[in-house]
């Protein structure tokens, strides 16, 4: 049976670590009586160590679930007895002082003004000299509340007492002998719960402190009878041999004083007294009841495998997981992920982008020099006038195109064409980490986007200057051939006509805004009286003195008029439209025979000029930036992927990755309840055998 009781409680606490739900409970003993009762000393005789915290106000905060486990004694060596808490990851410790101060901290880590929690320590300890048992060591019932206690906290260690008593627990109530057991509130408690004494046994301790006649008379256990009977003990520390263990004080504690009464206590009484007899009681009382709960409790682990099953199905597919195989998987689509973004940058693509940015950079020259020169017009003229020749056009506009020229290949086109390109990788990297799964795990997004940040810092700089010198030739000389200018002259065309889309439908939203074309003709014509009318007054204000005739008002002008949202955008209306007149006739100039004739004619198709030298800026950035900054960025990002994203991490950081991707996490909770379970069941099953020998405990009077 010994091996029973060892393996169901192997099974006990993997079923505490699937989940805390009461159909899948084996019994454990639980420890309650009141502050003083003795309780701890009971518990350091069973364990034959002292290990409870003690001192003023020292009182258990915390459940402590003690799980014995029984070792086997190795012939010769000191027998190795030691302490574990699995939740600290402290390893063996050895040295019982060692834990008590632990559980000491880990109770006064319990803040004042909850004082107690419901967050049990668990704690095992391994020694030849313990029995197989599990104990629930609980906070004392508190009888008189002192001054620095809250008020709750009466009611808190009730509360929390009342949770561990419930079915199937065996209630350890610890009574002092010299108190009135109808003073105890440890047998008070569990007859709320167990009115029958079905599974309550009595342990009275200090026994030596009343009579023996008295002392009889308690544990013949008739006044408040259970059915498991009432044990009498004596732990009485002695203060002089603190080096001895508390089983040996207890032994002589209880020699000196049920030796010296055999009369009443002798093996002939039929009472239970002594610590080896409570052990014992113990160890048969918790077999018994797990024997008794064995069929149960296969039932329910069966039928909670069967739904763990059956999810994991239905959920998963039978597929199975680890935080490992989810982290490589991520690591690689991550790298796919990456791979097919980059067909976005290949050198056609960049070539693009950069050219539209050149091409806006290029508009923005026309309409500084040209759109906004009054002379334009003049221009526009010369282009269509067969006599002229292109050497005899007046030099403004020869110098007018060499401006126009270097105010692009100086405009920082390094810089600028660098940055466009590391922008919209950045934007590609945020993109990445902003979705999935990386939507799961910030921490390893903000890597992402640091660590190609980092990248890209290192490259800028290199990769500006690189493309700034070589476009450099293009600020001195530009050679255009017979096709460069071909295209570009067809790329103006095709912008100038965009451009005056543009203006007429900002023209038509006005338009509608204000209310119709006519209404619009009639604000043009106020605004225009308005110019009129600043232009006249300042040339009065010239010829005449300033107080003269400046507030007589002009009939024709009438302020209230107009909405002065309207008149703003007439004014608007009247840029869009000179905008529009200069756009149209430029447009016509590209399409005339001069511009079709050839770069010799440069100087009358400015807007032709200056797209054939965006292309070439365009297309050498391209070339440079795809080998400075675009090769090193694919290069060493899947290698920083590699070497810093997450291979980096230890097993705890992998699986605390992983868990952060609820999906993930519910797989692996899932997979891992049914593993248990299975394990569970396992186990269970090689103890079947044993369930025909159990038997309740025999009653003890
Ligand atoms: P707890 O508060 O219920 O854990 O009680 P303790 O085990 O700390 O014991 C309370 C007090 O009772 C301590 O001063 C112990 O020395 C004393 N005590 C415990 N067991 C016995 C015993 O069997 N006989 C006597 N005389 N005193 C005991």
């Amino acid at each position: 049976l010994m091996r029973m009781t060892r393996k169901l409680i192997e099974i006990r606490s993997i079923l505490l670590s699937i989940d805390q739900s009461d159909s899948l409970k084996l019994p454990s003993i639980v420890v309650i009586g009141s502050q003083s009762s003795g309780k701890s000393s009971v518990l350091e005789a069973i364990v034959g160590h002292e290990f409870l915290p003690k001192g003023n106000n020292m009182v258990t905060r915390r459940p402590i679930e003690l799980t014995l486990i029984h070792t086997p004694r190795k012939s010769g060596l000191d027998a190795e007895e030691y302490g574990e808490f699995p939740a600290l990851g402290l390893g063996k410790i050895t040295n019982f002082s060692q834990i008590q101060q632990t559980l000491t901290d880990l109770n006064l880590a319990v803040p004042a003004s909850e004082a107690v929690s419901n967050d049990p320590i668990d704690l095992r300890i391994y020694s030849p000299y313990v029995p197989d048992l599990t104990l629930i060591d609980l906070p004392g019932y508190v009888q008189i509340a002192s001054m620095d206690q809250p008020e709750t906290l009466k009611e808190k260690v009730a509360a929390l007492c009342d949770r561990y008593i419930r079915e199937p627990n065996i209630i350890l109530a610890v009574c002092a002998a010299d108190v009135d057991l109808a003073n105890s509130p440890a047998l008070r408690a569990s007859r709320k719960v167990d009115p029958l004494g079905l599974r309550t046994i009595g342990v009275v301790t200090k026994m030596d402190l009343v009579q023996p006649e008295q002392g009889v008379s308690i544990l013949s256990n008739n006044r408040y009878p259970l059915h498991l009977g009432y044990v009498g003990v004596v732990c009485k520390p002695s203060k002089k041999n603190s080096q001895e263990s508390p089983r040996t004080v207890a032994r002589r504690g209880e020699d000196s004083y049920f030796g010296s009464h055999k009369d009443y206590f002798g093996s002939s009484s039929s009472l239970m007294v002594g610590t080896e007899t409570l052990r014992r009681r113990l160890m048969e009382v918790l077999e018994s009841s797990m024997a008794s709960s064995l069929h149960g409790i296969t039932n329910a682990v069966q039928l909670e495998l069967e739904e763990a099953t059956y999810q994991f199905k239905v959920q998963f597919n039978d597929r199975r997981i680890s935080a490992e195989s989810y982290v490589a998987e991520t690591v690689d689509s991550l790298k796919a992920r990456f791979r097919d973004f980059t067909s976005q940058f290949t050198k056609p693509h960049i070539r693009a982008k950069l050219k539209a940015m050149l091409d806006e950079k290029s508009m923005d020259v026309l309409e500084q020099l040209y759109w906004s020169d009054k002379r334009s017009e003049e221009l526009t003229a010369l282009a269509t006038d067969v006599k002229v020749k292109p050497e005899t056009v007046d030099s403004y506009w020869r110098y007018k195109l060499d401006a126009a020229s270097s105010l692009l290949t100086k405009s920082g086109v390094g810089r600028d064409s660098t940055i466009l390109v590391a922008d919209g990788l950045r934007s590609l990297m945020e993109t990445i980490a902003s979705g999935e799964p990386f939507n799961y795990h910030p921490r390893a997004a903000e890597r992402l986007i640091q660590f190609s940040h980092m990248i890209l810092r290192d490259r800028i700089g290199v990769a500006s200057d690189q493309v700034e010198n070589c476009i450099k030739p293009y600020k001195y000389e530009i050679e255009v051939d017979a096709r460069e200018w071909e295209d570009g002259r067809v790329n103006a065309i095709e912008l100038s006509e965009r451009e005056i889309q543009m203006c007429e439908g900002k023209l038509k939203e006005i338009k509608k805004r204000v209310g119709g074309g006519r209404y619009l003709n009639r604000l043009i014509a106020y605004v225009k009286l308005l110019e009129d009318q600043e232009t006249d007054k300042k040339r009065l204000r010239r010829s005449q003195d300033e107080d003269a005739q400046d507030d007589a008002p002009n009939p024709l002008i009438d302020n209230y008029r107009y909405n002065p949202a309207h008149v703003l955008d007439a004014r608007h209306a009247m840029l869009y439209s000179d905008r529009l007149s200069i756009l149209k006739l430029r447009a016509a100039a590209l399409k005339s025979k001069r511009c079709k004739g050839g770069p010799q004619n440069d100087v009358f198709c400015p807007e032709a000029f200056l797209n054939v030298v965006s292309t070439k800026l365009a297309y050498t950035a391209a070339m440079f930036i795809n080998i400075e900054l675009l090769d090193q960025f694919f290069y060493q990002f899947p290698r920083e992927i590699d070497s810093r994203l997450i291979y980096d991490q230890d097993r705890n950081e992998i699986l605390e990755f992983a868990r952060e991707n609820p999906v993930i996490r519910k797989h692996l909770d899932l997979q891992e309840r049914k593993d248990k379970l299975e394990e569970v069941m396992k186990q269970l099953q090689s103890l079947s055998h044993f369930r025909k020998d159990s038997q309740p405990a025999p009653r003890r009077q």
